[in-house]
């Protein structure tokens, strides 16, 4: 579902951000990316939610080189991918349903088809008691968990989290690292960067741990560990 071959990529600053990544996630498959931070974990992210390009090496998601990706035909390759960032990225102004719904409404899906949608998806992040209140009401693990009700709304086939439990207490890290387990279970593959070594043992599935090579450079190398 997610292959990388031979990537590196280096910042229009000079900064070698991953140095000859190989990797490969089957479909179905959840793992966890971690290492220091400073070793490219949402680099790699980006590179594969077309947030950015490999300077070298391929990138094949879905089948597809995400280097012959037109760029007329990113929005509808990136509707497969659901991406959760550390802070939620949900707007203030809105509610907890229209959160949600935004992604539904670009897609310009039927309104009864957005409820049901929505709603199904808060479901599953056990929040549907709070579609009408704002996120300033929410604590940090219910804002977290809209961000992934938001994420996962449409359905995607590949699920990606920058750590995404990051300003949370371990109680509410576990809740939201189980929630992902969920939506694996449910056929999304999924890939979490995370630094929370206890989390991520206490998860059971792959680790794959990007680290730094020590150069002169500050180059990435990946190491595959299971
Ligand atoms: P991690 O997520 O593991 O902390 P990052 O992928 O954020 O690592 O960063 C990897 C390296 O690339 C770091 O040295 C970081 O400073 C650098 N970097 C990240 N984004 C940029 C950018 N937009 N421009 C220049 N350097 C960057
Ligand atoms: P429906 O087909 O009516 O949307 P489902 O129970 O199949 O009902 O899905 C309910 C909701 O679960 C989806 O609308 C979506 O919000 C959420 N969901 C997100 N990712 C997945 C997934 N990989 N598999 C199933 N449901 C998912």
């Amino acid at each position: 579902m997610i292959e990388f071959n031979a990537v590196s990529k280096q910042y229009p600053t000079g900064q070698l951000a991953l140095y000859n990544v190989n990797l490969k996630l089957n479909q179905g498959e959840m793992a966890f990316l971690t290492g220091h931070s400073g070793a490219g974990k949402s680099t790699l992210l980006k590179l594969i939610a077309l947030l950015d390009e490999p300077s070298s090496g391929e990138v094949i998601v879905a089948g597809q080189n995400t280097k012959t990706i037109k760029q007329r035909k990113t929005p509808a390759f990136r509707r497969n991918i659901g991406m959760i960032f550390q802070d939620h990225h949900l707007l203030l102004d809105r509610s907890v349903f229209d959160n949600i719904a935004l992604p539904l409404k670009i897609e310009g899906m039927r309104h009864q088809d957005i409820k049901r949608r929505v709603r199904a998806a808060l479901d599953k992040v056990n929040l549907l008691s709070k579609e009408d209140q704002f996120p300033m009401m929410l604590s940090a693990g219910e804002k977290q968990r809209v961000g992934i009700a938001r994420a996962v709304v449409n359905k995607p086939a590949i699920i990606l989290a920058d750590e995404p439990t990051g300003n949370l207490d371990p109680d509410l890290a576990s809740d939201i690292m189980h929630t992902f387990k969920q939506f694996n279970e449910y056929g999304s593959t999924v890939l979490i960067a995370s630094h929370d070594h206890e989390l991520i043992k206490e998860m059971k599935k792959r680790i794959i741990v990007l680290r730094k090579v020590k150069t002169t450079n500050t180059k990435a190398g990946l190491k595959n560990g299971r």
